[in-house]
């Protein structure tokens, strides 16, 4: 078996890259300090619990497993906590980062495949953003993420690393057969806040800001379905393994829904009126952020299945409804 090193595979996008790992033939390997993640998410592979900024640690795994490829997710990645506490975006992703591609190389290993974000674009004025778009980030989030996008580019100059690069937009949804799904705490991403806010679990979403330029007024973003975004990096992985090179990919739809648009279709998904209140905008928002880009669709062959609004509404509900893993 095919071991891959999967950091981050408690959290939401790396458990359910596992999910998929595990169905291609793949042992994934999952390195995580479980700070934001789930040790019960962590059910198709092997739980190493370690911290990106322990070396030796990341080093004594590397020689265990001998994976082919690092898929690395594990990450800080709220906007607003970055914009509070940016120390710990350089820190924690940065430092992180640079530990785990060194330990990568010091294995010998030569592919890598890197979850970036949309956000290191920052706000370009409702331009559709493809992957030669300029990349200003707002916050410390998207900074850090760009930061290690620079990494990557020169660890391929001096030790022949492969990277695929994925710039994630928004990622929803959860796997429709419900082993993992999507659970934060503390939660900040709009459509578990709306689902929680539905089921009176808390109380009423704020929509952050509704003086934007846009149609109405909200921010607007493009979704892509959890399960669509992981199918990706499964394909990142056998176009590296085929000696394709590095690669730099947007994963979104190209289609962008207004705060108000997931509002409405969370109402007619759930049959529930989703109680809410008009607020301020969020610090280091940007105001529209969609893919231009079918780099992915062409070249890798990817091709999204369930990234209706509609249908990840409905996968997000179902697992809101039945499983979170403090129960
Ligand atoms: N949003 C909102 N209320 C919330 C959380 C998010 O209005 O309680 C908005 C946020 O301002 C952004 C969009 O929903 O325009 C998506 O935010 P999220 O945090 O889900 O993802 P991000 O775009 O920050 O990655």
């Amino acid at each position: 078996m095919t071991n891959i090193l999967v950091t981050g595979g408690a959290g939401y996008i790396g458990s359910h890259a596992c999910k998929v790992l595990k169905a291609a033939g793949y042992t994934p390997v999952t390195f995580d300090n479980i700070s934001t993640g789930w040790e019960e998410a962590v059910k198709f592979g092997p739980l190493e619990v370690g911290d990106l900024l322990d070396r030796a640690r990341l080093d004594e795994v590397f020689t265990k497993w001998q994976p082919a490829a690092v898929m690395h997710f594990a990450a800080l990645s709220q906007v607003g906590e970055a914009m509070r506490e940016p120390g710990m975006y350089w820190r924690n992703n940065v430092s992180g980062s640079l530990n785990l591609i060194e330990a990568t190389v010091a294995a010998g290993c030569k592919h890598f495949v890197f979850s970036s974000t949309c956000a290191t674009f920052g706000d370009q004025d409702g331009v559709v953003l493809d992957e030669n778009s300029a990349q200003m980030p707002l916050n410390a989030y998207g900074a850090s993420k760009r930061a290690i996008e620079d990494m990557l580019k020169d660890f391929e100059f001096s030790h022949g690393l492969q990277s695929v690069i994925f710039r994630y937009f928004n990622v929803a949804g959860a796997d429709p057969e419900g082993e993992v799904g999507e659970f934060h705490q503390p939660e900040t991403h709009l459509i578990p806040l709306m689902l929680d806010a539905i089921e009176g679990k808390r109380g009423e979403l704020t929509v952050f800001g509704t003086d934007y330029d846009t149609p109405d007024g909200t921010c607007i973003r493009d979704y892509v379905h959890v399960m669509d975004l992981v199918a990706a990096h499964v394909k990142g992985i056998e176009w590296l393994a085929a000696d394709k090179g590095s690669r730099v990919f947007n994963l979104g739809t190209g289609t962008g829904f207004s705060v108000r648009e997931v509002l409405t279709h969370s109402q007619s998904v759930t049959n529930r009126p989703v109680p809410h209140v008009e607020g301020p905008r969020r610090a280091g928002d940007a105001q529209c952020l969609v893919s231009g880009s079918s780099r992915a669709q062409s070249e890798l062959g990817w091709k999204p299945t369930r990234s209706t609004l509609e249908t990840m509404i409905k996968d997000a509900w179902r697992w809101h409804q039945n499983g979170h893993y403090d129960k």
